[in-house]
This record gives structure tokens, sequence and C-alpha cells, in this order.
């Protein structure tokens, strides 16, 4: 199917781009998206991949979640509140799908998704939590995540829900695509970008928001290039300053 990242990827830079869809369980080299909530694409990406539908789903089995990689996370919300399960309500305001929020180890301070996760299906089975590298926005898994799952725990907290909102109220509300750098050991991404003078600096059409120095935002007709620009510049600045070397979370394909 033909994709417009301008219209489909949060952060509203893009072309149109073939990507195959994968409706059945198999191995592919093609890089997998997922809803592009975290990508930055080039104007020319390697071969694309994304899941059907037939990927969201989510199912009770042997006393486990079982969840499709296509799934919203938003939905997955909603069928905790159904259910009384507890530990899934901080993908309330993260946007994407289990597969993406799986492979980025995605979570909100020390919510993630990592911690109610019992194991992944991927073309190769069901590998377990234990034997997957993972970490701070980070899990080493190479293939195609098909379906999360997780362990069931009572106890829907709308409580948890509401601190959450709260947590999301700095949160800019032009097109981003979530944090553009992971937080350094001890440190804050947003106030390095901050001390190097770059809080909402913009080249072109892209730039650090104003509202959190560590979303990139698209102010309209930000580009490619544009993006790749300033990440560049204020990873140098950081580094002269600070001898710290920012590590992109976005990722750039
Ligand atoms: C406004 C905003 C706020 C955000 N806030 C947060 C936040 O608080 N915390 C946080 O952690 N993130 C945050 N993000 C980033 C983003 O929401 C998460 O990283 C999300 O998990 C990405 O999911 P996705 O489906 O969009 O994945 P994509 O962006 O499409 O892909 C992300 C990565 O996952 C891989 N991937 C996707 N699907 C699969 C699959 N089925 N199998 C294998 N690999 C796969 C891709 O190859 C890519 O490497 C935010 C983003 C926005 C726009």
């Amino acid at each position: 199917m033909l994709i417009n990242f301008k219209k489909f990827s949060s952060i509203k830079i893009g072309n149109e781009v073939e990507v195959e869809v994968i409706d059945k369980i198999k191995k592919s080299e093609k890089f997998i998206i997922g809803k592009a909530n975290n990508l930055l694409i080039s104007n020319n990406p390697p071969p694309l991949a994304i899941l059907s539908k037939k990927f969201n789903y989510i199912k009770i089995e042997d006393s486990k979640l079982h969840i499709g990689a296509m799934t919203p996370n938003g939905k997955v919300v909603s069928f905790a509140k159904k259910h009384n399960l507890a530990n899934l309500e901080f993908l309330s305001h993260l946007p994407g799908s289990i597969g993406g929020a799986i492979k980025m180890n995605a979570g909100l301070k020390e919510y993630e998704i990592f911690n109610n996760l019992w194991g992944i299906k991927t073309e190769d089975g069901i590998i377990k939590k234990e034997d997957i590298d993972f970490g701070y926005r980070y899990s080493k898994i190479d293939g195609i995540i098909f379906e999360g799952i997780f362990e069931m725990k009572e106890g829907f907290s709308y409580e948890r829900l509401e601190l959450l909102k709260s947590m999301r109220k700095n949160q800019p509300k032009l097109p981003s695509a979530g944090s553009c750098f992971k937080n350094p050991k001890g440190d804050f991404a947003g106030r390095l970008i901050e001390a190097v003078g770059y809080k909402g600096k913009k080249i072109g059409g892209v730039g650090f928001s104003e509202v959190h120095a560590n979303f990139l935002v698209n102010h309209g007709e930000g580009t490619f290039d544009d993006a790749v620009k300033i990440i560049d510049e204020v990873k140098a600045k950081v580094y002269e300053k600070f001898e710290i070397e920012l590590e992109e979370e976005i990722i750039i394909i």
C-alpha cells in the first residue's frame, strides 16, 4: 500500500512510499513500522513493511493477555478499564501500537511496557521476557513482534490514570515524534538542549519546542533535512559544552 508519511507520521514529515502489508506470521528483511509516532522518515527510506489489521486484537488465554502488535495503545487501556486490569494505565497518553511500544520499551517515568510483559510472539515462536535484553527505551528484538503477551493483575487504577494525565500537561500540541533524545544517565536531554540555547530554536520548519525542549516539533512545512540539521547541530553544541553525547530516541530511517 502507498503511505503518505506527511499525513501518517506523528511529526508529519515524509513522502509517499510503497509499504508492504504483512498479514501472516513470516520473516521479513524490511524495516517494520508501527504507527510512526517515533519515526523520522527520509525521502529515500529502506524497504518498509507494516502489519495488517489482523494483528489488531486482544484476547485472554491461559490467564495471560495476548495483544496483537498492531493494536493501538488506547484500545488496550479501554480493555484494561473494562476488565479491571492493572499496570497498563500509562499507555493512555502514549500514542502508537503495542509492537512499537515493546520495541521501544516505551513508558513514562517508572512505568514501562516491559514491567508487565511476559513474552512476545515472533516468527521463531514465543520468546520470554527473561530471554530478551532490554533497558531504558531499548529492547534487543531483531525480528517482527507479532504479539505481546502480558501478565494479568487485577485493579485498574483511575488514580494512576489521572496522575499520568497530569504528567502530560507540558506536552507540545504541534506535530512531533515524542522525545527527540534519550535522557543521559543522571541528567535530562531537555535541560541540556535549553542550556545550549536550543529551546524554541528553529531551522526551517522544524525546531525544539518552547514548551518542552526535548520535543522536536514541526511548525508546518518542516522537512527531513531541517530535522536532521537541527538534531546534528544541538548534539554538537551539547558535546562542546558538556562532553555529553546525546543519543536519539527517535528512529531516523
Ligand atoms: C506526542 C507524543 C508523545 C510521546 N510520548 C512518549 C512517552 O511518554 N514515552 C515514550 O516511551 N514514547 C513516547 N512517544 C513515542 C512513541 O509514542 C512511542 O515510541 C511508541 O511506542 C511508538 O509506537 P509506534 O507504533 O508509533 O511505533 P513506530 O514509531 O512506528 O516504530 C517505533 C520503533 O518500533 C519498531 N516497531 C514497530 N512495530 C514493530 C513490530 N511489530 N515489530 C518489531 N518492531 C516494531 C519500529 O521498527 C521502530 O524501530 C511519544 C510520541 C508522541 C508523538
